[in-house]
């Protein structure tokens, strides 16, 4: 009776090592797939002002940069056609979402 529990118990906990070392295995792929940066600060304030309150000032301005870039060189309906083709650089999101 007591090989029996003593093999149970064995059996039991190798199983639990064996799926603890997968979720391990498993976890440490996941976090080596992604890889965090720390945000400089520039790029902390562009979010926090443009991105996180969606008051879209940073959006703004990249619209007029893309205005600005292209005046003058193509036709307005091309400029309109070129600001709702860019997203932003820091959400993603398009620029004339906000
Ligand atoms: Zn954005």
């Amino acid at each position: 009776m007591d090989r029996a529990v003593t093999r149970r118990q064995l059996l039991s906990t190798t199983i639990l090592a064996c799926t603890g070392a997968a979720a391990l295995l498993a976890s440490t792929r996941l976090a080596r797939a992604l890889s965090v940066e720390p945000m400089n600060s520039e790029t902390q304030r562009v979010y926090l002002s443009a991105c996180g309150t969606r008051d879209g000032s940073y959006h703004r301005q990249l619209i007029a940069e893309v205005r600005d870039k292209l005046q003058n060189t193509v036709t307005e309906a091309q400029i309109e056609a070129a600001i709702a083709a860019t997203t932003c650089p820091v959400c993603g999101c398009p620029i004339t979402a906000s």
